[in-house]
């Protein structure tokens, strides 16, 4: 069926603005690393695409490698954009990266401006786009020349490739560095992507928060759920359809006992807040002003739905936050 966007759709989501830059961010970001390979349906992914524009998630998160086979979500996003949402580009900010292994021999992954340059070209040809919002390098390469890659961000936007550029994976002391490079010639970083959740806070131990307000950027965390862990999805056993089942990122050994019982403490603490446990973990997530946006995944319209409800209560006491810090460990 032809797709219409929904009238309403800027109507119940929060935006935040990326660090000093100019460009809002949605609070939920959709991402494509899952469910959006040519191992999953592709009218379920469409789905959760309509569903998350109409809900005014104007942010979709891809990169070169996501699929499977790599490039696959580059591929069945860009048929998304052609037959759903192509009037809408304007509305859109598209993110993709490179910097994880994509092609054979020496040019198919790193930090080098011939490979960085390259894989840009082929994302934008997966996605049919002319340009993408924001271009990542998808993690630090200690083999290349930090000046060598933020050239070729930099090269990417004026090249009209990239209107602005992100580093993810870097910590602070990376980040600060790279963008001191960057702001010398004259593009800003315009917004980090750590991973981050209540089970894994490595980014408030390494400051990076601080160091990335300190340049003017902003932050969009990823795997806010620990990819299902602080959801439903686990409570009761672990369901066929689920990442533990169908993906190797995520382990049946990673639901120890110590886990589930975090995760049964917090499932009480998100009922007493009339949330669901997913909602609680995400609204935790966005609790510090600075952190722009979360990249989320979903394999359902449901759970996509369910997820979106965290933007309806921000709000924690102390009290909260000190019974949250009791379960939410590393
Ligand atoms: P999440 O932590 O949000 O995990 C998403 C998964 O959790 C879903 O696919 C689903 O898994 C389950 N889930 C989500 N909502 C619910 C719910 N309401 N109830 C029950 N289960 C639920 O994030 P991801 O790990 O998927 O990462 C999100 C995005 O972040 C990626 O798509 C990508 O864009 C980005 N990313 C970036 C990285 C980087 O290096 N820059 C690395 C990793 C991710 P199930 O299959 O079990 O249904």
């Amino acid at each position: 069926m032809t797709y219409r966007a929904a009238f309403d759709r800027y109507e119940s989501m929060t935006y935040r603005r990326s660090g000093r830059s100019g460009l809002l961010l949605p609070a939920i970001s959709l991402g494509l690393w899952h469910n959006f390979g040519d191992d999953r349906g592709y009218e379920t992914g469409r789905q959760i695409v309509r569903r998350a524009f109409d809900a005014g998630v104007t942010h979709f998160d891809l990169a070169n490698n996501y699929g499977p086979p790599p490039g696959a979500a580059e591929s069945n996003f860009g048929r998304m954009l052609a037959t759903d949402l192509a009037a809408h580009r304007d509305e859109l900010v598209i993110s993709s990266k490179a910097g994880y292994g994509m092609w054979d021999g020496p040019y198919g992954d790193g930090g080098s401006r011939k490979y960085v340059t390259a894989s840009l070209d082929q994302s934008l040809a997966r996605m049919g786009l002319d340009y993408v919002d924001i271009f990542y390098h998808h993690r630090p390469d200690p083999d290349t020349p930090l000046e060598e890659t933020m050239g070729a961000l930099d090269a990417a936007v004026r090249a009209g490739k990239a209107l602005y550029v992100g580093l993810s994976n870097y910590r602070a002391e990376q980040l600060s560095r790279a963008a001191a490079i960057l702001s010398e010639l004259g593009t800003p970083l315009l917004i980090t992507q750590p991973s981050y959740s209540m089970f894994n806070r490595w980014i408030e131990r390494d400051g990076l928060l601080d160091a990335t307000a300190t340049v003017g950027a902003g932050c969009i965390a990823y795997s806010p759920l620990a990819q299902g862990l602080l959801t439903d999805r686990y409570l009761d056993g672990v369901p066929a359809d689920s990442r533990i089942r169908t993906s190797v990122f995520l382990n049946e050994s990673d639901l120890t006992d110590d886990t589930m019982s975090k995760v049964h403490g917090l499932n009480d603490i998100a009922s007493g807040r009339g949330q669901s446990l997913a909602q609680l973990a995400l609204a935790w997530a966005l609790r510090d002003e600075r952190m722009t946006s979360l990249v989320i995944g979903a394999s359902s319209v449901d759970q996509l739905n369910a997820n979106l409800g965290a933007v309806e209560n921000l709000t924690f006491t102390e009290a909260e936050l000190r019974e949250i810090d009791r379960f939410a460990t590393d």
